[in-house]
């Protein structure tokens, strides 16, 4: 079953103008239910790019985008973004969680967006911090958290809705080992049992090794190793 497909897919910033940048030069990349695949991207080598366009939060210039096997390109904006709540969930280096909501609220808040009943959404959100460790935490606001705890809220959050795909850049980045390991743990536990999708952009080759697949971004083209 495919979560993710992207084919041929192209991106050029300041078109036509001195400054034009060919960032994305003909990405196929297929990523099946229940797979994990690293990302290894030097710094300006357009893996933003890449994430973005494949979480619909970007259009291609050329190429097509499928999620769950239904085509995105010429759906309209309304849709895409359903289907990004729905399907897609983002995890980043330095989370986004709101500060004013506890733990607890900050991954039950998307389920209610998504139309999940309350109960069901408070269950599976503590279901979530328990499988990360940090369960006792759940009625903390973020600042009194750890970054290292706000990461793995941000997980939980990113996971919430159940997405097919999760898309993360740099996601265990400002943890300390052994949170970093714990964290990934529960990823790939995740991918295991659940079929999830997950496109991970790391810098730490241990990691990516544990992975299934290894593919780099070079020179706009992603080539395997
Ligand atoms: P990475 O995440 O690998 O660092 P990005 O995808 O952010 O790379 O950017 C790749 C290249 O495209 C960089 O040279 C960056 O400066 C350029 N770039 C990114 N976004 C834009 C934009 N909106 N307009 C123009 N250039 C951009
Ligand atoms: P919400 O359901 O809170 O309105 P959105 O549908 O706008 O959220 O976004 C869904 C996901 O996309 C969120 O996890 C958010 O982190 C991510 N996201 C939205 N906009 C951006 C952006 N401009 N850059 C990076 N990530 C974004």
């Amino acid at each position: 079953e495919i979560a993710l497909q992207l084919t041929g897919i192209e991106k050029v910033y300041n078109r036509d103008t001195p400054g034009e940048i060919r960032v994305l030069r003909g990405i196929d990349l297929t990523l099946s239910a229940g797979e994990a695949v690293a990302l290894v991207a030097p710094s300006g080598a357009g893996k933003s790019t890449l994430l973005h366009i494949a979480g619909l939060l970007d259009q291609p210039d050329t190429g097509e985008v499928r999620i769950g096997g239904e085509a995105v390109q010429h759906l309209n904006d309304a849709r895409r973004t359903a289907i990004r709540r729905a399907d897609v969930g983002f995890v980043y280096q330095f989370h986004h969680l709101l500060p004013e909501f506890t733990a607890l609220e900050n991954v039950v808040l998307p389920q209610l967006a998504n139309g999940t009943a309350s109960s069901s959404a408070r269950g599976r959100a503590l279901s979530l911090l328990d499988s990360v460790g940090i369960k006792p935490r759940a009625d903390h606001r973020p600042a009194a958290l750890s970054g290292g705890e706000q990461q793995r809220v941000a997980f939980c959050r990113a996971l919430a809705n159940r997405p097919r795909v999760l898309l993360a850049d740099e996601p265990t980045g400002n943890l300390d080992p052994d949170t970093s390991d714990r964290v990934f743990g529960a990823l790939m536990d995740l991918v295991r049992q659940t079929g999830l999708a997950a496109l991970v952009a790391t810098h730490n080759m241990e990691l990516a090794a544990r992975m299934d697949r290894v593919l780099r971004l070079e020179n706009g083209q992603l080539v395997s190793g």
